[in-house]
């Protein structure tokens, strides 16, 4: 039973206000057909609305089955809607992409009904309208009438208590019209139905009560339903019951939705993915930039390390104070005579720019694994050089014995020299008659048990055997010409010390040199033999008990090398085409196999064993390193004359007749022409009856005690806490730039003395790289910022128009009992869907357009080093992006698209 007591409604549109229903009131039975009757404009429509929950009414009440809506809110409208209520139109509000059944489905879908129970309820309804046999056609392929029977099986799907239709024959031919009656007529059986028309015809011959209404107000009822109120319970609040839909629900419903719209679907998809496309491509690009600077990064760390030397020259403060000379900087005028102090200023600038380094403390530092630095260290980590002492021997092909250091040919140089007279020109000419550069280098570390450090390996081409793997074995480094200069092939032993000589000769009778290019194959070259003799051997037990240098000594030498340790060349080298960290500088290359087994062999060899047993006492003059007091001195001295052979005394009296007649050229010059023999006797003589003050100041100024540490030096013995260098390499700028950081701080935190000064040649070389590397990255993102941005307008936009769109469909979802927030979750999963396929469609069109594009990187660039390429965490996280952004977007119009009025929805076409 229904009550309408009392109800008025005003619309008001602008100034107008137009009353389209006065206090209406009417009672309608459980069971019964009414229509309603009236001219166009008289509130027919209105008064149906109102009592379908679809408009509110301004005053009165509307009491349904003794439950007042006076107090409804919005979700009581709704649920009342979904429950008691079944809606049809004259122009039958079916969704037009959805089939027949899902139409039929919908109402039961929003009341939360399983899957299984909707198909099965939905298909009984439309058999009993007798469409049984149309459930997958969609509306626009079926007639009025049946259109309209489709409309009348979805209101009747739920079994709602009441049937309201509003000129549902309105758009039929007579005939199919009176099949709908037929049809209305059998369902108002057991239920209430309340038919709008303006056929009085069909009125009559179908209903079975007549209202008619006027100016928004009864004028006659065929069959007035009096009650007696007095016998009724005052009505009360309640809630028909809940109405609600899963996320999963609307998620189905959106999809199914979206899949009868595929074209539709796909383009709007495409649409909102061109943002996406954009960000992917530009990630793509600066993740294969980025890759590509991390490696020049690395290539070039690992030829530009931190250097640090035990002594080392303050680059940045020397290079700071070349400052040319600069009029703009004069300080006083032009009028007179000034002193310029620049030149006394750069040299004391000079000379505080040298440093020594403590590097036994920086070690300690460097070796603490808790130590910051350690973060930051590169994949070549630090390497540690030592000094460790050594020669080298060779014979050369006529079997002349050569020191590969080049000091054999300079004595052939030498001997020529005073043979022929002056020869200035010469070693003029040669350019270095004391070589500097060495012969043989220690190859950089690997990491781990590598011998060789990957930085070198990946620099060079392996032209015929292979990497040294073994103490004993070099590598021959040639230059990318495959050459070797000829003063090191003469060193080497390779070209013979006989055809040096006779082209020193040549030079000297001021001949002009033109050298043949000769040349030798990978094999022959390998053939050369090389005698290692460490420091510590070139030094042998006298009958004394203390120890001679026999480094002078050509026979002793060649018995030694017999059994010295043979270094044979087993791979030849040449650095690669733009190698960067092709930093070889010697011609041959040791591992740190050689360097480790100097170390422990110096560390077991006689002399040092000696000289260790003994700290106060030096083994090669048997006197004390610290005498202490004079007496001491004296007796010190006094041994060491005894000891003197000839000509180590010719050599001292040259010295002392030196300082003696140190005012007097001539006279020293005189006494310096005696023989050796003639100088030894002078000293004799001299020394005879020493006084003590004598030995004294011969002691002081002529004999050295040396130092033990000094000593053991000599003897080539390392100490593993004390490098000689240390060289940290990084693996990028930013961790070299730690890694400087580090250092300074470790320079706060120790003493002015253990201070460390370090040369960082990457800072020196390319200082602005980093700057470029960042302003490209910023660039890079302002990019994706500005794409980020466009493309969630674009798919704010797209969701605007698609629910312009469908505000038909939401004023039907809304009139079938849809919430508003149903609506909300229903366009939240379109968008979300749609956001999914935007991801999904611009992460696949990226990936497609990087193919042709990096051809064209590649073509641009002349290299294929970069490579852009679209790391898979970027492509789920712009997915998931491109779905948040969607729905963001679709946020604020799925808002207003529940707000909609569901009458006003209805009306738009
Ligand atoms: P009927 O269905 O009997 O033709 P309606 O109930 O549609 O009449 O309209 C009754 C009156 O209320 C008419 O004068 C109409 O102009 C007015 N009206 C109906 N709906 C609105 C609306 N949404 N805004 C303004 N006026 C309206
Ligand atoms: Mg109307």
């Amino acid at each position: 039973m229904l009550q309408i007591e009392h109800i008025s409604k005003q619309y008001t549109t602008g100034d107008l206000t137009q009353t389209a229903l006065k206090e209406v009131s009417l009672n309608l039975r459980d069971n019964e057909f009414v229509a309603i009757l009236g001219p166009s404009g008289s509130g027919k429509t209105t008064l149906l609305n109102i009592i379908g929950g679809l408009d509110r009414y301004d005053s009165g009440d509307l009491i349904i089955n003794g439950i007042s809506t006076k107090e409804y809110e919005d979700r009581d409208w709704d649920s009342y809607r979904n429950h008691t209520i079944g809606f049809v139109f004259q122009s039958y509000n079916l969704i037009p992409h959805q089939t027949v059944l899902a139409n039929v489905e919908l109402a039961l879908t929003i009341s939360g009904i399983s899957k299984s129970e909707r198909r099965k309820r939905a298909a009984q309804a439309l058999d009993e309208v007798g469409l049984g046999d149309q459930l997958h056609k969609k509306p626009n392929q079926m007639s009025g009438g049946q259109m309209q029977r489709v409309a009348i099986a979805r209101a009747l799907v739920n079994n709602p208590d009441i049937l309201l239709a509003d000129e549902p024959t309105g758009a039929l031919d007579t005939e199919t019209s009176v099949q709908i009656m037929e049809l209305l007529k059998g369902v108002a059986k057991d239920r209430l139905v309340v038919m709008v028309t303006h056929n009085p015809e069909l009125a009559e011959t179908y209903a079975t009560r007549i209202v008619k209404l006027r100016d928004g107000k009864i004028i006659s009822d065929s069959a007035p339903f009096e009650l007696d109120t007095t016998s009724l319970n005052a009505p009360k609040y309640q809630n028909m019951g809940k109405s609600s839909m899963s996320f999963r629900t609307s998620l189905s419903l959106s999809f199914n939705n979206l899949r009868t719209k595929k074209t539709r679907t796909l383009l709007t998809a495409f649409a909102g993915s061109i943002g996406i496309i954009g960000i992917a491509l530009i990630l793509a690009l600066s993740n294969g930039v980025n890759i590509y600077i991390t490696d020049i990064q690395k290539s070039t760390m690992t030829a530009y390390p931190i250097s640090i030397q035990e002594e080392s020259i303050d680059m940045t403060s020397m290079l700071g104070s070349v400052t040319p000379h600069n009029t703009d900087k004069l300080n006083h005028a032009l009028d007179g005579v000034y002193s310029n102090g620049e030149s006394v200023e750069k040299a004391s600038q000079a000379a505080t720019s040298i440093v020594e380094n403590n590097l036994t403390a920086f070690k300690k530092y460097l070796d603490d694994p808790d130590s910051e630095i350690s973060q930051y260290v590169g994949e070549n980590g630090i390497v540690y050089s030592y000094d460790t002492k050594f020669s080298v021997y060779t014979y050369d092909s006529d079997d002349v014995l050569l020191n590969t250091d080049g000091s054999t040919l300079s004595e052939g140089k030498q001997a020529a020299k005073s043979a022929m007279g002056d020869m200035t020109h010469v070693s003029e000419a040669m350019g270095n008659s004391s070589k500097t550069t060495e012969n043989f280098e220690e190859l950089i570390p690997g990491s781990g048990e590598a011998m060789i450090s990957t930085a070198i390996t990946d620099s060079y081409d392996v032209l015929y055997g292979a990497w040294p793997s073994s103490y004993d074995e070099l590598v021959l480094i040639l230059d990318e010409n495959n050459e070797i200069s000829t003063e090191t092939l003469y060193e080497l032993g390779i070209l013979p010390s006989s055809a040096y000589d006779k082209l020193m000769e040549k030079i000297a009778d001021g001949k002009k040199v033109k050298l043949e290019t000769e040349s030798w194959s990978y094999e022959d070259i390998c053939k050369q033999d090389f005698y290692l003799l460490p420091a510590c051997d070139t030094y042998e037990k006298n009958e004394n008990g203390t120890f001679d240098s026999i480094s002078e000594d050509k026979a002793e030498l060649k018995s030694r090398l017999q059994d010295a340790v043979k270094l044979k060349i087993t791979g030849i080298i040449r650095p690669k085409e733009d190698a960067a960290s092709a930093s070889l500088s010697a011609p041959l290359g040791y591992t740190k196999a050689l360097t480790d087994y100097l170390i422990d062999y110096t560390d077991d060899s006689a002399v040092v064993k000696a000289q260790k047993k003994n700290k106060k006492v030096n083994v090669l003059s048997g006197m004390t390193f610290d005498p202490g007091d004079d007496d001491n001195k004296v007796a010190d001295a006094k041994t060491y004359l005894e000891n003197l052979g000839v000509s180590e005394k010719a050599k001292l009296a040259k010295e002392i007749l030196q300082s003696v007649y140190s005012n007097d050229p001539a006279r020293a010059s005189q006494m310096m022409a005696m023989g050796e023999e003639e100088l030894a006797s002078a000293l004799d003589s001299y020394l005879q009856n020493p006084e003590d003050d004598v030995l004294l100041s011969i002691y002081d100024n002529y004999i050295s005690s040396g130092s033990y540490d000094d000593n053991l030096s000599t003897f080539g013995v390392v100490s593993l806490d004390a490098p000689s260098a240390i060289n940290i390499y990084t693996d990028s700028f930013e961790d070299k730039d730690a890694v400087s950081g580090c250092i300074e701080s470790y320079n706060q935190s120790v003493k002015k003395a253990d201070q460390i000064t370090y040369t960082d040649y990457a800072e020196l070389l390319m200082s602005s790289v980093t700057t470029i590397i960042n302003i490209i990255s910023y660039v890079l993102i302002a990019f994706v910022a500005v794409s980020l941005l466009v493309s969630s307008i674009m798919i704010g936009i797209i969701t605007y128009i698609s629910v312009l769109e469908r505000t038909k469909e939401i004023g039907i979802l809304r009139a079938i009992g849809a919430s508003k927030r149903n609506i909300t979750q229903v366009f939240n999963a379109e968008t979300f869907i749609v956001g999914l396929c935007s991801g999904g469609i611009g992460i696949a069109i990226s990936l497609l357009l990087l193919i042709p594009g990096n051809a064209a990187i590649h073509a641009l660039t002349d290299t294929t080093d970069v490579n852009a390429a679209l790391p898979a965490v970027s492509a789920i996280i712009l997915i998931v992006l491109s779905v948040l952004l969607t729905l963001i977007g679709g946020f604020i119009p799925s808002k207003n698209a529940a707000k909609k009025d569901p009458v006003a929805a209805l009306r738009t076409e």
